[in-house]
């Protein structure tokens, strides 16, 4: 289905462009180029030499390259000139050299220097094949050095494995210690809970101990206080006692004075009436003698009469004197033993022996 005319499959000529050729041209030669107007020769030559990078292109090479060039040729051609001068000069130098290469006597004296070099050369390396030997002697020395501490170090392995089994033991038995004593420390904290416990309960009753025993030392304060006012008290009785004891005693002793003193007016009355008998039998004898006497018995008789009557009244008043002293002594003896009765009474239980 293709146009079999088109066989030119030529492309542009313009750097970089791969648009076929424009067959369309007419007149004269074909451009080789494509429909693109811009794509011309002049333009491809700018491009071309655009590419190739020169340096030294001014205004005047686009629009007069041919002079430009001219004008830089010649330049050229002086260089060349003077470079090809350069170059015989160098020629001259080459086949001087090259002749050297060539002389055997040239070749000799190389020979020798290299075999001289090389014999230093062989020294040098004999000198570093006894140092690589001493070297290789020590190496296997230090080889040696190092098997033995390879064995060395291999039954230093074998005894650190035995410790670490070992260690590895202690490690388990000290895992189960530290289980028990974990274990143990919880026992220890529920045990220290319930200490505290009862230490916070016996802190509350000792406060109401201590309140107790307050209470009861006040009591015994008070109590003592009371039994020495009762101790006061019975030695206050005591005293009274006594004190009412001695005054019974005197009073006895008054009552017993006083019943001597009425026995004695007693005997007195008795011995005052035989008196006054002995005195009536005396009258009575007198009276015999009254008629030869009877002025001195009547004087007896009157003397004896006021005697026994003045007796008789002394006696009576003695004897009245008396019997109210005892009665005195009586009331009083009465009233002090009512009194220690009453004190009696009044003193307290302990006293009592
Ligand atoms: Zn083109």
């Amino acid at each position: 289905m293709s146009i079999p005319e088109i066989t030119d499959v030529r492309t542009c000529g313009f750097p970089g462009c791969e648009e076929p050729v424009d067959a369309t041209a007419g007149v004269g030669r074909p451009a080789g180029y494509c429909a693109n107007p811009a794509h011309n020769r002049a333009a491809a030559w700018r491009a071309r030499r655009a590419e190739s990078g020169r340096v030294e292109r001014t205004v005047e090479d686009d629009k007069l390259p041919v002079d430009a060039a001219r004008q830089r040729a010649s330049v050229l051609r002086s260089q060349v000139a003077g470079m090809v001068e350069h170059l015989q000069q160098q020629l001259v130098v080459l086949v001087d050299e090259l002749r050297t290469v060539a002389d055997p006597d040239a070749a000799e004296a190389q020979i020798e220097a290299i075999t001289s070099d090389a014999a230093e050369q062989v020294a040098t390396a004999a000198a570093r094949a006894n140092r690589a030997e001493t070297a290789t002697r020590k190496a296997e020395a230090e080889r040696a050095e190092a098997d033995a501490a390879a064995e060395e170090s291999a039954a230093l392995v074998d005894e650190l494995r035995t410790t670490l089994a070992a260690l590895e033991q202690r490690a388990a038995t000290l895992e189960g210690d530290l289980v028990t004593a974990g274990e143990d420390n919880a026992r220890a904290t529920a045990e220290i809970t319930a200490l505290t416990d009862q230490v916070a309960a016996l802190s509350i009753e000792n406060a109401a101990t201590n309140a107790q025993l307050t209470e009861t030392r006040e009591l015994v304060t008070a109590a003592t206080t009371a039994k020495d006012e009762a101790l006061a008290a019975a030695r206050e009785a005591v005293a009274q006692a006594a004190a009412a004891s001695s005054r019974l005693e005197r009073a006895e002793t008054d009552a017993a004075s006083t019943r001597d003193l009425l026995d004695q007016a007693r005997t007195e009355r008795e011995s005052a009436r035989a008196e006054a008998l002995v005195l009536t039998g005396r009258l009575a004898t007198v009276s015999s003698e009254r008629d030869s006497a009877t002025a001195e018995a009547g004087r007896e008789r009157s003397y004896a009469e006021q005697r026994v009557t003045d007796v008789r009244a002394a006696l009576e008043q003695q004897l009245t004197q008396l019997r109210s002293d005892l009665d005195q002594a009586r009331t009083s003896e009465r009233e002090q033993r009512t009194r220690a009765d009453r004190a009696e009474a009044q003193a307290p239980r302990p006293t009592q022996k």
